[in-house]
């Protein structure tokens, strides 16, 4: 028996199950350990290379780990998926393959139902072991169409899996939320605690240098410092918990022009490639809670991203694919703004927080959400080239946890199927949680006139262009109240400003 164990490029687990399967039933000395990088992959968009080289780097560690243990590996660059495993087939002659299931929906499809075919050998496609939802789904049988709250679904996951949960069934400090204290913003001259950095091997280095002859990619790698290994995911991991989680609650909200991190854990990167897992992290968490090192509200908070959000957005996924990648609720088709690709605009904080990725190929979730998304909500930008860029440009981004949060929570282009609302605000919101205003051209408490912020014609454009619609969202309802302070005449006006801003788009 000869039998080949295919591992994807973010399955980089401690213990990967089509492993530890083939060695109940094979000799290590039977067993082939095959990886691909596939030149189409990393072709298909104009990725970062930061992100290409993670990849890419993680991947080789983790072959190179899994030799020092004594398996056999091939690791192999090819065109694409299908061509390299045959080429690995014809080479090995396994009599099978054992997977687990992709987590890119397009991928599980043909591991289902192609894979055997093509490679003419039997393909056992093991479940996938990453999420928690494998272990426990709150909702099995969603109904198509019906709104689940992600609160909820994160209530019964914190009651299946016992988390912060006290001895009669309640929430440990009486509630289960304590999102009203996490909305501080960062004191002036505030310095946060630098996150941990990581020096390149000679592995590492070459993934650099492979990565800078990507014709299509963009950004550099030259001053990657990202963990590319368990042992160095871990670091980063301890680091966090002891620096910077017990501010993370308060300053979760927060943005500033002179710290990329804050508070953040940025540790999605290793968790989506496999290295950390969710129950080890929130474990951790709790524990140092437990212990007094950190506050309530900012592990309460830490253990909803992640037993949260993360579970809820890969549960979305699942059960909104294939259909997801083409919804458009706004029924919208500006192109991405040419801007978005250099950070050239006078908006200080969209200046901001594209030259941050387009430099770190990160930016946090409020960055993300309440600024760029923001923006191609209120300017109407079509949702599947937003998500093609947000694809392109982050070291965390995968298709399961970008459709939900781009489609969904970002541009509500799933008409609330993921998020109940859209996230839409005006300056207000980004002047009161950021110094961004501060040093911008535009005045964020304009509403009209040559010097108003965008987001301020685009806003109030936006709430009388869709009003009905909003006014029959009950979260929504506030926003579209705020509209009586505009009468006629003034309306007429933020909507011919509004249109003047976005045909310079
Ligand atoms: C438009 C948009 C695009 C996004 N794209 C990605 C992406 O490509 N990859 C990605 O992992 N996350 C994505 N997110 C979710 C979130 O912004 C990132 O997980 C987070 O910013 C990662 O930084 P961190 O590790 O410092 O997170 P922290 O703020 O420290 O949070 C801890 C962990 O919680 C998890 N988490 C929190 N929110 C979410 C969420 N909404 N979805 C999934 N996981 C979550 C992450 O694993 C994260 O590492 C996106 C959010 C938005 C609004
Ligand atoms: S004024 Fe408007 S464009 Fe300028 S930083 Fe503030 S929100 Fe952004």
């Amino acid at each position: 028996m000869s039998i080949s164990v295919w591992i994807l490029e973010d399955q980089l687990l401690a213990e990967h199950q089509a492993l530890r399967h083939a060695l109940e039933m094979a000799a290590v000395a039977e067993v082939t350990v095959v990886l691909i990088e596939s030149r189409k992959a990393q072709r298909r968009l104009p990725y970062h290379r930061k992100r290409l080289a993670l990849i890419m780097a993680a991947g080789r560690h983790y072959a190179a780990e899994l030799r020092a243990k004594g398996y056999q590996v091939d690791y192999r660059q090819a065109d694409d998926v299908a061509s390299g495993l045959a080429a690995h087939c014809a080479d090995y002659a396994p009599t099978q393959l054992l997977t687990m299931a992709a987590s890119h929906y397009g991928l599980r499809q043909w591991q289902t139902h192609k894979a055997a075919a093509h490679l003419a050998l039997p393909v056992t496609v093991l479940p996938n072991t990453q999420f928690l939802t494998s272990q426990f789904d709150p909702y099995p049988n969603p109904v198509p169409d019906k709104r689940y709250l992600m609160e909820y679904f994160y209530r019964k996951m914190r009651k299946h899996f016992n988390l912060l949960i006290e001895p009669d069934g309640s929430p440990t400090g009486g509630a289960w939320n304590y999102d009203k204290l996490n909305r501080e913003t960062l004191p002036k001259q505030h310095t946060c605690p630098p996150i941990p950095t990581f020096t390149a091997d000679a592995i590492t280095l070459q993934a650099i240098a492979d990565v800078a002859n990507i014709e299509t990619a963009v950004g550099s790698a030259t001053d990657f410092n990202l963990a590319v290994t368990r042992a160095d995911a871990q670091a980063a991991f301890a680091d966090f918990l002891a620096h910077r989680l017990d501010l993370f609650g308060p300053y979760e909200d927060a943005m500033t022009t002179n710290e990329d991190t804050l508070y953040h854990s940025v540790l999605s990167p290793y968790m989506n490639l496999g290295l950390l897992a969710p129950m080890e992290m929130v474990a951790a968490a709790i524990e140092r809670y437990q212990a007094g090192h950190v506050r309530l509200n900012s592990v309460e908070g830490f253990v909803r991203q992640i037993v949260g959000w993360r579970e809820f957005v890969w549960w979305q996924y699942w059960r909104q694919m294939p259909g997801m990648r083409t919804k458009n609720h706004w029924q919208v088709n500006r192109p991405v703004p040419e801007f978005f690709w250099s950070g050239e605009t006078d908006m200080h904080c969209m200046q901001t927080v594209i030259k941050r990725v387009l430099r770190t190929g990160f930016n946090h979730h409020i960055e993300r959400l309440m600024v760029l998304c923001n923006f191609c909500v209120l300017a109407g930008i079509d949702p599947a080239e937003v998500n093609d860029w947000f694809m392109s440009l982050y070291i965390d981004a995968y298709d399961w946890v970008m459709y939900p949060n781009v489609i969904g929570m970002g541009l509500n282009a799933d008409g609330g199927i993921t998020a109940t609302k859209p996230y839409i605000a005006s300056a207000n919101y980004i002047n009161k949680m950021s110094d961004f205003c501060g040093s911008c051209k535009f005045k964020p408490k304009q509403r009209h006139g040559e010097t108003a912020c965008p987001f301020n014609l685009m806003y109030w454009n936006f709430l009388i262009e869709h009003e009905a619609v909003l006014r029959a969202n009950p979260r929504m309802g506030p926003n579209v109240l705020a509209l009586r302070h505009l009468d006629a005449a003034e309306r007429a006006i933020v909507t011919r400003e509004a249109q003047q801003f976005l045909e310079t788009l």
